[in-house]
């Protein structure tokens, strides 16, 4: 990381690494603080590239584009995790960079994310690394059946994942993922997911936002839950487990950890080097929001508050619903207490996230029960 001096202040220049929602989100975060934001992004329409002072359109490993990004800002960060470790290296000689390549390189990779955590004493899925055919029955002994295969690198919301209940199921995933580096994992009968999003400053102090409770439709996020419906013990541990993994990590910036439920216990199941779809809920519910947080963290403010103000459900708004000439937003508009996010993308297509909303009721169950029928009505 560059000798820039902290903290940072509103006038800088912040870059960040990609164009998606989460780009979008900090851009605004920062905007409204009184940032300029750069962003890096291939897409000529991406969401972030919409709302930046700046919008370079080049490959993340472009290195005249890293040059002009890293000498126009003051410091840089990113909002996904396949950003190649070397252009955070780059970047690092021009300016401050959070998270740090290390953090990124680990968790860009479920393989080396995996032993990671299992080296680290955190409890995981049981799980092998299938690097050719040959590993898939040592590694079937491994995890037992059913089990999920999964590729080790660029594969997101339950893309690039098999469900294999044999020896031959496994084989024909495998061959269909084009004989990639993967991770088998055992198949958990899930009780529940939490996650916990939080922030951590260079100094190591840490703020922890409360820990939501997921569900997933098919891999990708559904709705998450605010407060957890898990004992407190549990929530508890769950916080402690996310700081432990952050500590570890040396990790500066805002990232989540994922948690799979089973028989009471939990198992880390993803870490993300950045603010977190279940972390959406914040935008709304809470004093700081997550990507408020992003810009403390990166410019090495003070972390902000991460109280939450009224339970909260957050529900993704996926392209499948565009089929019948688009979503109801009259509906969903009508309610005082519904706070709508659309991430301005173009094409709508099935499983994209094209936006959530947040719906905020000081009792957690009428705010489910309004989100579940909001997403139906949608
Ligand atoms: P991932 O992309 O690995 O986070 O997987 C997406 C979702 O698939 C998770 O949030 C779970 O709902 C489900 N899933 C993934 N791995 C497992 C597993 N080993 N056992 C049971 N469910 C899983």
């Amino acid at each position: 990381m560059s000798s820039k001096s902290l903290p940072i202040l509103p006038g800088a220049t912040l870059g960040i690494l990609g164009g998606g929602q989460l780009g979008r989100m900090f851009t605004i975060a920062a905007r409204t603080m009184g940032y300029k934001v750069m962003v890096l992004d291939p897409d000529a329409s991406s969401p972030a590239g919409q709302m930046a002072d700046v919008h370079l359109k080049a490959n993340y490993a472009d290195e005249a584009a890293l040059q002009q990004l890293g000498g126009a800002c003051a410091a840089v960060t990113t909002e996904f995790e396949n950003v190649p470790a070397a252009s955070l290296i780059a970047l690092a000689k021009y300016c401050r960079v959070s998270p740090g390549a290390e953090a990124v390189a680990i968790v860009q990779d479920r393989s080396h994310e995996k032993s990671w955590l299992a080296q680290n004493g955190f409890a995981t899925a049981p799980f092998a690394l299938v690097y050719g055919e040959g590993d898939l029955d040592e590694a079937l002994a491994e995890t037992g059946t059913p089990a999920l295969l999964k590729v080790a690198r660029f594969g997101y919301d339950g893309k690039g994942q098999a469900r294999v209940n044999t020896r031959e199921e496994a084989r024909a995933a495998f061959g269909e993922f084009g004989d990639q580096p993967c991770v088998l994992e055992g198949f958990v009968k899930l009780e529940s997911e939490v996650s916990v999003v939080l922030a951590r400053s260079d100094a190591g102090e840490c703020r922890l936002f409360p820990v939501a409770e997921n569900r997933h439709d098919n891999g990708i996020l559904d709705v998450s839950i605010v407060p957890a419906r898990v004992p407190e013990s549990l929530a508890g541990q769950a916080r402690s487990m996310a700081r432990a993994v952050a500590d570890k990590l040396g990790y500066v910036g805002v990232m989540a950890v994922e948690f799979f439920v089973a028989g009471g216990q939990l198992m880390v199941n993803e870490i993300a080097p950045r603010p977190h779809n279940s972390g959406h809920y914040t935008l709304d519910a809470c004093v700081t929001d997550q990507f408020e947080q992003q810009v403390r963290a990166l410019c090495g403010l003070p972390l902000g508050d991460t109280r939450l103000m009224s339970p909260v459900v957050m529900v993704n708004i996926l392209g499948d619903r565009w089929h019948d000439g688009g979503p109801h937003w009259d509906a969903l508009l009508a309610h005082p207490a519904i706070k709508l996010h659309l991430y301005g993308k173009e094409a709508a297509r099935p499983g994209r996230k094209m936006g959530h909303f947040n719906v905020l009721d000081a009792d957690p169950a009428a705010a489910l029960l309004l989100a579940e029928q909001m997403r139906d009505a949608l």
